[in-house]
């Protein structure tokens, strides 16, 4: 097969996301923002929050905030394993800046009982979606 295209499958608890062809596909990770090309070694990646760019072989491309989970990746396939993924048109914009403003205030109490690293990813969980709609 010519690799200058991969499935791609993303599912989450309650649905398949999106499932279909695709040349490129843009996530944020734990290792950083990566981009994936058709025959790429296989590896397994775990998601931070960030807005997922997918490359149709159409030339259409579609953004969707995905916020955990895994990612396998194989030359011809890639699979994410998402605990939480949602399309533009799914955001609650008002929800989105509210909990932006709860972490925000948290994270300047600098309360020692403050569990910081929950605060720190529910604000990216927030920038995310507001990212995600502008
Ligand atoms: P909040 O504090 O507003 O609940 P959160 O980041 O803690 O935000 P999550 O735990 O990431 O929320 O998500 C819980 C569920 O609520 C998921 O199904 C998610 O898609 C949905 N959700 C969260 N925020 C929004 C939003 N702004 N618009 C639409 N759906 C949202």
């Amino acid at each position: 097969m010519a690799e200058s295209s991969f499935e791609l499958k993303i599912i989450t608890p309650d649905r398949v996301f999106f499932e279909g062809v695709v040349d490129m596909l843009e996530m944020n990770t734990t290792e950083g923002e990566i981009g994936i090309l058709p025959g790429h070694i296989p590896m397994t990646v775990i998601i931070k929050p960030g807005v997922a760019k997918i490359y149709e072989v159409n030339g259409e491309t579609k953004e969707a905030a995905i916020h955990a989970g895994f990612l396998e990746i194989l030359p011809d396939k890639v699979t994410v394993l998402a605990e939480i993924a949602e399309w533009p048109g799914e955001i609650d914009i008002s929800r989105a800046e509210a909990a932006r403003a709860r972490a925000e205030a948290r994270l300047q109490e600098k309360d020692p009982d403050m569990d910081m690293a929950r605060a720190e990813i529910a604000l990216l969980r927030a920038l995310t979606r507001i990212n995600v709609i502008r």
